[in-house]
């Protein structure tokens, strides 16, 4: 058990990368608050938790809100008393339109940007106070191959991805002393509901030809799993990792290289 009675906060973990990470980790003896934009699906996942036994706290609560995080995070206080272990997982595209930077608007890049990066500071400025008073904390902030690697014109999330490394590497460096390691994972593309936005309009034969333009563009010539990032996390998660701070670990089937072409 590499994470017997430690207690983790994963952001989106209602599905795809995020659910695989709170199985994966309590199947390693972890309690999980699970963290959905809607409760419902926070909900499903926090059942499938306690049926491995371990303890489960589902909550709605939306990452670019201040007051929301705060609330999530002294709820998770309140239950299980600390926190070791953050997983800044929420995250996407789904929300709003264009990605070229001429149709990118200013309310799709507050959004966005909102989500995907604002979010993770805001969950770690709440949690670093509860690591601090312990002297542990592991914080794990879930970028993308697209913010080095870009696969397509989607400025905003991309650049929110590229300010998650910054964010990574500045907390490592402020934390370190603390025994907080703060590290991130840039995965490629990963079969999940991420896509689905993509896929609307799209033809039955469309989406398969879209999905295998993905398989091809990565050296492995296959889309990741969530699990294989949920085994990244739990690296990152467990004592394996404990003299690692400030990392940006790619977990992408071989992405930044391109792919062989014989
Ligand atoms: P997904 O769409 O299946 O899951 C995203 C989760 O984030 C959902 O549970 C959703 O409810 C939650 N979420 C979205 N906005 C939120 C908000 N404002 N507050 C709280 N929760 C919110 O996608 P996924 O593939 O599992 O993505 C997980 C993470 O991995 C995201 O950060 C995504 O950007 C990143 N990522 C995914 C891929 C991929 O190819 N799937 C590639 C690189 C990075």
């Amino acid at each position: 058990m590499l994470l017997k009675n430690r207690v983790a906060i994963v952001t989106g973990g209602a599905k795809g990368i995020g659910r695989a990470i709170c199985l994966r980790f309590a199947g390693e003896g972890c309690d999980i608050v699970v963290n959905a934009l809607h409760v419902e699906g926070a909900r499903k996942v926090a059942d499938e938790v306690k049926a491995m036994g371990r303890e489960s706290l589902a909550i709605g609560a939306d990452v670019s809100n201040s007051a929301e995080v705060n609330d999530m995070v002294e709820q998770t206080v309140k239950k299980f008393g600390k926190i070791d272990i953050l997983v800044n997982n929420a995250g996407g595209i789904s929300q709003a339109t264009g990605g070229g930077i001429e149709n990118t608007t200013d309310e799709d890049w507050d959004r966005i940007v909102g989500i995907n990066l604002k979010g993770q500071f805001l969950c770690c400025r709440a949690v670093v106070p509860h690591m601090k008073k312990n002297r542990y904390g592991k914080i794990i902030n879930v970028s993308s191959m697209g913010a080095i690697h870009p696969p397509a014109p989607i400025v905003h999330y991309h650049s929110a991805k590229g300010g998650v490394i910054s964010l990574t590497s500045n907390l490592a460096f402020e934390l370190a002393r603390e025994n907080i390691t703060v590290n991130a994972i840039l995965p490629g593309p990963v079969r999940s509901e991420f896509f689905t936005e993509m896929l609307k309009g799209m033809s039955e034969e469309e989406g398969k030809a879209f999905f295998k333009m993905l398989d091809n563009r990565v050296p492995m010539l296959r889309m990741g799993m969530p699990e294989e990032i949920a085994g990244v996390a739990l690296f990152l998660a467990s004592e394996l990792s404990s003299y690692v701070t400030g990392e940006s670990i790619n977990a992408g089937g071989g992405l930044p290289l391109t792919p062989r072409d014989d």
